[in-house]
């Protein structure tokens, strides 16, 4: 009997916080700021598993018809400008897994979408599996052991016209680095050798593990010396005119979450998780 009911799977706890959001009322009242054109939303992606295509699938054809998806260069644009159009957002991944050439790249292009890849440039460099799943685990601190995209496969998605930005060289803990060699070498390093690789220009940076005591005043003072124009966390929040360009706010998404979800954080719901002081 005991194992019957263990069986039945309890609903998440974001799964009933978007019930919750949905039955006060909350979700409308959040959504009305998202139908503003004052204001911009950017998700944050990593890996999208085989069995996480057809939910990805679902998450972009969700967007498509529902908000309006830019490339983040043109989203930074129209902020600056006071040209946003209605509920904007922009789509980006961390890290520079495989699987995102595999399977996030051709779904993004059958919708017309473009994204912004923030690249490891340590991980890229990696020619030998065994070697890319042992980085994944130590630097990215990931069990799964992932494989990383090739310079070849981040050229071609460059070439699509994704946007390439940089994570660093090694993905440390930014803020615990005390010497200011080696915290240059991981900023500004990492943009020398992807402008070299993928020929264009960088000037966005994300910062690893996206947490607010993964960065202070000193890192981001670097990553505006280094020449980059934008910073992104991974905390949840929405952009607007005023939000420090050094640190703009994203939503981590997982490709396997109920589209409901992916609307809950879509509209602000919840931004009470891990929010921190601008
Ligand atoms: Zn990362």
């Amino acid at each position: 009997m005991a194992g019957e009911t263990a069986r039945v799977q309890a609903p998440s706890g974001r799964l009933l916080w978007s019930y919750f959001l949905k039955s006060t009322g909350l979700l409308h009242v959040l959504r009305r700021k998202h139908d503003s054109c004052r204001f911009a939303r950017v998700l944050l992606y990593h890996h999208v598993p085989d069995n996480g295509a057809e939910s990805f699938d679902r998450h972009l054809r969700h967007l498509a018809e529902n908000y309006t998806v830019l490339p983040l260069r043109d989203l930074l644009a129209a902020l600056k400008a006071g040209s946003l159009p209605r509920r904007a957002v922009a789509i980006t991944f961390d890290d520079g897994f495989l699987s995102v050439y595999e399977n996030a790249a051709p779904a993004l292009k059958r919708y017309g979408f473009s994204a912004t890849l923030f690249v490891t440039t340590d991980f890229a460099g990696i020619r030998d599996k065994g070697q890319a799943r042992a980085f994944c685990i130590s630097n990215f601190k990931r069990r799964d052991g992932l494989e990383n995209m090739t310079w070849e496969q981040l050229r071609e998605l460059s070439d699509w016209g994704f946007e390439i930005g940089s994570h660093t060289g090694t993905h440390p803990v930014l803020s615990e680095i005390r010497d200011s060699s080696t915290l240059g070498e991981e900023i500004l390093g990492s943009r020398k050798i992807l402008e070299r690789e993928i020929g264009t220009e960088v000037s966005a940076f994300s910062f690893p593990f996206g947490s607010g005591k993964d960065c202070d005043a000193r890192v981001l003072s670097v990553v505006r010396e280094a020449g980059y124009t934008s910073c992104f966390s991974g905390i949840r929040g929405w952009n607007d005119r005023n939000t420090n360009p050094y640190y703009f706010f994203r939503d981590p998404i997982d490709p396997l979450w109920p589209v409901e979800v992916l609307e809950m954080f879509l509209s602000g719901g919840g931004d009470w998780w891990g929010k921190i002081p601008r």
